[in-house]
């Protein structure tokens, strides 16, 4: 029997994680500096953790509403309210999700009918393309580039909107790039969906990652609250990426129609990590900062150490992410990340990972100590120098 076969062709049809097939290879080998994966170097605060082991001792282990505990639903309209001054109804407009990755599923799952377009900028996390294919609709690429620093613009995604896009899904501050879009421009892209008449899925995980300037909260924008399905969630800004934590905001409708799909497929997020969240976001904020001054640190270590090494960089003004250039090697970036690892074992990750407009840079994170960055410059620096003299 050929069990592949039994495969749904729209499944065959997905492309291997560029990311986690690499880090098959890494996982083999010893002595590897890894900047591959975009997570935390730092443990979840204790005191978040110690909430959720108090939660266990109460014994709370079972199921909680579909929707999420609802002392979880206020505190994310409030933190909501508090940073971006949009208010939310906790009772219809908020769902609490199995992290970002749940709710990018659901929006699309909700949202798409067979063909559907979704425009999604490029370079974008690996998830996006995937989970629009997996809704049955159809991923639009739309490339940016270093020259405009990776953000989105309206006559961009002019020249892709056709009669069967519905929905535009964006991603700032960025992974891969670190990219970040000012208020301004994100006004004229507001205009540009409503024009359109698209909803927009705005993944904004990173948003207290932003290390200049101040980050704007797409639904925020006039007009946008409701047109607007807004993700978030614990892993990245409060290093909880195991816990599996995240929440969709957005017009009662919408919601709800979501929440349909999770309540037969996944019921609830864990209570253990709602509890957590909680904690998180009544006494966790101290801690944020003091993860994201660490962060900026680095970001200025790393983008310094690139240039000194001769590859051009971006300066990425938010995510925890470099993402180098290295067109100039002439080789691609699954070569130049194979090749690095396999020379002076550090992994990067190929920028065409990330889509096509990422070929010819490779992803950094920074998540890690500035001892380890700085092994990772000296030996990705002798490999380029090599490279040079070749
Ligand atoms: N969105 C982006 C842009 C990410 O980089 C990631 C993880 O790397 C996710 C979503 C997934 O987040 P979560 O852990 O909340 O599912």
């Amino acid at each position: 029997m050929n069990w592949a076969e039994r495969v749904s062709p729209t499944v065959r049809s997905l492309p291997p994680s560029g990311i986690r097939r690499f880090f098959d290879i890494v996982a083999e080998m010893k002595g590897v500096v890894s900047l591959g994966v975009g997570e935390p170097d730092f443990i979840t605060p204790w005191h978040i953790r110690e909430s959720s082991i108090h939660g266990l001792h109460k014994g709370y282990t079972a199921y909680t509403s579909n929707f999420g505990l609802l002392e979880l639903r206020e505190e994310i309209a409030r933190l909501v309210y508090n940073e971006a001054d949009i208010t939310y109804d906790p009772r219809r407009e908020i769902l609490i999700t199995v992290g970002v990755s749940e709710g990018l599923d659901l929006a699309m799952r909700a949202l798409l009918c067979p063909g559907d377009e979704v425009l999604v900028p490029e370079p974008c996390y690996v998830s996006y393309k995937a989970c629009v294919t997996l809704a049955g609709g159809v991923p639009i690429p739309v490339p940016t580039s270093a020259a405009n620093e990776f953000r989105v613009t309206v006559e961009q995604l002019a020249k892709l909107v056709t009669p069967c896009t519905k929905a535009l899904l964006i991603g700032y501050p960025n992974n891969p790039t670190g990219a970040v879009m000012p208020k301004a421009e994100l006004e004229k892209i507001a205009r540009f969906a409503e024009q359109n008449d698209l909803v927009v899925i705005a993944d904004e995980i990173y948003a207290k990652l932003t290390y200049e300037g101040e980050h704007t909260c797409f639904a925020s924008l006039p007009g946008m609250r409701d047109r607007t399905i807004l993700l978030n969630g614990f892993s990245k800004a409060y290093a909880m990426t195991g816990w599996r934590i995240g929440y969709a905001l957005s017009n009662p409708d919408l919601i709800a129609a979501m929440t349909k799909i999770h309540q037969y497929t996944i019921l609830c997020a864990p209570v253990m990590a709602q509890i957590a969240a909680i904690e998180a976001l009544k006494k966790g904020e101290a801690d944020v900062v003091k993860m994201v001054s660490e962060y900026n640190a680095r970001r200025r270590f790393m983008l310094e150490g690139f240039r000194q090494i001769g590859l051009p960089c971006f300066e990425p003004k938010g995510a925890f992410y470099l993402f180098p250039s290295i067109a100039h090697t002439g080789i691609d970036s699954l070569r130049f990340a194979e090749e690095l690892l396999k020379a002076e074992k550090v992994a990067l990750v190929p920028g065409n990972a990330f889509g096509e407009s990422g070929e010819g840079f490779v992803r950094c994170s920074y998540a890690t100590s500035i001892a380890q960055l700085s092994e990772a410059l000296e030996r990705i620096g002798r490999f380029v120098r090599k490279l040079d003299c070749k």
